[in-house]
């Protein structure tokens, strides 16, 4: 039963193959015997999970339908789940059992999902390789050896080890396109404002947005439909209809205007990753889409300016976690400086650390209008890039990284090296566009994922491209030996 889709389960469900329960049993057994080779879940919620398994098939019984009624998923632990310990991957909130739901956890959950568990992830959700959780790194399945991407790596991880067959992730920067990138997973990027951030721990608020992470574009289709929506509790999130993303997957290409920007072709990117991406491009065009060349000329500026911008949010976002009202205290403070200290001091972990600093100085005065606000002006250029290509084009392709999963600490002692990693994926965030990773082959048995982004609010095509795409490739379908 592991080994199927999210549209496939609603199937089985709804012609009573198996029931939620069964589903559910089986995998959670399945998590309790594999998860320890990759460390993909922080928490299993086992028995939050069959009460909702049973009460999911309850509501079956007496008549309800919904592809997400008794599903299984797994929520990265930031999302706020009632009762449940979220720890955003820092022992700063080890102790922190949330008090109510994120909307996006609600929402999945009145659709009738039976949640398994928290996932793994990067602490704070600041990193690329999902090695700075609290909990442990997180091994990618392809090669134990090797990263799964972050800062949603256990959730990618466990859908790679088909522990189960869709989780959500957070995108403040790549969060959700680059690990699904490295697990040959597809992952979404919704439009900044889609999804309601309300009980997601923030890192860069208005960097982050949430969202699925599949096999494939159908089931990432079917969990956007269920998370997607306006939020009174999110005063970002957007009053716009959500379309019904399943109906749209088998829209025609015929006429596509796809744009390949030249600068994401140069120096830094494994040519065998170029080759790929190009490969997937005459997949398109085999299917009616028409190439051009694009330019997005600001990109070069895009690390800079994310690295600034990031940390400065997040020194404030963070600055709650005192050792006062919950999360981590040290033991016998000698007075309010010594409790604040030695509590962020012990509770944050080095990287979380490092971005406070950062973000404290670029915040400071002296040095606001020299970073912060020179990093801002450079992300109205960047926006202003995406407008401009949107006018000649319909959608816009690339590499979703510059390499393929790295080694377990390749990259630790160098920030800036993971930092690099981020190139393709961070224009998005600062843009607020949405993107999509897909599955376009492999380099040395390691996938590689293919970027898609789209116009504000077209998710559904970057689902219905994906979607045509993978009805013609079965990149997708492949699964790493031994799981
Ligand atoms: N790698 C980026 C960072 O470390 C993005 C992380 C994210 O999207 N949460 O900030």
């Amino acid at each position: 039963m592991h080994e199927l889709t999210l549209a496939e389960i609603a199937r089985g469900l709804a012609d009573k193959s198996f029931s939620s329960e069964e589903l559910t049993g089986a995998l959670l057994a399945r998590v309790k015997q594999i998860d320890p080779q990759i460390n993909s879940f922080i928490s299993v919620t086992e028995e939050l999970a069959l009460g909702q398994a049973r009460a999911a098939d309850a509501r079956r019984a007496a008549g309800e339908t919904g592809a997400l009624l008794g599903a299984p998923i797994a929520h990265k632990d930031l999302f706020c789940t009632l009762g449940v310990r979220t720890s955003c991957g820092s022992k700063m909130l080890d102790n922190f059992k949330a008090p109510y739901d994120a909307t996006v956890v609600a929402k999945l959950a009145e659709a009738g999902m039976v949640t398994l568990g928290k996932t793994n992830m990067d602490e704070f959700a600041m990193g690329s390789a999902n090695e700075s959780s609290h909990y442990g790194a997180v091994k990618n399945p392809w090669n134990l050896e090797h990263v799964p991407g972050g800062s949603s790596g256990g959730s990618a991880a466990a859908v790679a080890a088909r522990l189960l067959p869709a989780t959500t992730g957070t995108d403040t920067g790549g969060s959700i396109r680059q690990p699904a990138a490295l697990t040959n997973l597809t992952g979404l990027k919704p439009t900044y404002g889609r999804v309601s951030r309300w009980g997601m721990i923030a890192y860069a608020s208005s960097l982050d947005q949430g969202g699925p992470l599949a096999r494939t574009a159908e089931d990432c289709a079917l969990l956007l439909q269920g998370m997607a929506g306006f939020d009174t509790k999110d005063s970002t999130s957007i009053d716009e209809p959500v379309p019904d993303y399943s109906a749209g997957l088998n829209g025609s290409l015929q006429g596509l205007r796809i744009g390949l920007p030249k600068e994401y072709f140069g120096a830094g990117l494994d040519p065998r990753i170029a080759e790929l991406v190009q490969a997937s491009v005459k997949e398109l065009e085999k299917l009616g889409a028409v190439v051009k060349e694009i330019s997005l000329p600001n990109m070069q500026h895009a690390i800079p300016a994310y690295y600034v911008i990031a940390p400065a949010e997040a020194s404030s976002n963070l600055s709650r976690f005192d050792g006062v009202r919950f999360g981590y205290r040290c033991e016998a403070p000698k007075d309010l400086t010594d409790l604040y200290k030695r509590s962020r001091g012990e509770g944050f972990g080095a990287e979380v650390q490092r971005r406070i600093m950062v973000g404290t100085y670029a915040l400071s005065a002296g040095y606001y209008d020299a970073y912060y606000v020179k990093a801002q002006q450079i992300r109205r250029l960047i926006k202003n890039d995406f407008m401009a290509a949107f006018n000649d084009v319909d959608l816009i392709l690339g590499p979703t990284t510059p390499n393929p999963a790295w080694k377990l600490g390749a990259k630790s002692s160098d920030p800036v090296a993971a930092y690099l990693e981020d190139v393709y994926t961070i224009t998005a965030n600062l843009a607020g566009l949405p993107g999509l990773s897909m599955p376009a082959g492999f380099v040395d048995g390691l996938p590689v994922g293919v970027q898609l982004l789209a116009p504000y609010f077209q998710e559904g095509r970057l689902l219905n491209v994906a979607h045509r795409y993978q009805q013609v490739t079965d990149w997708h379908t492949r699964a790493p030996n031994g799981f």
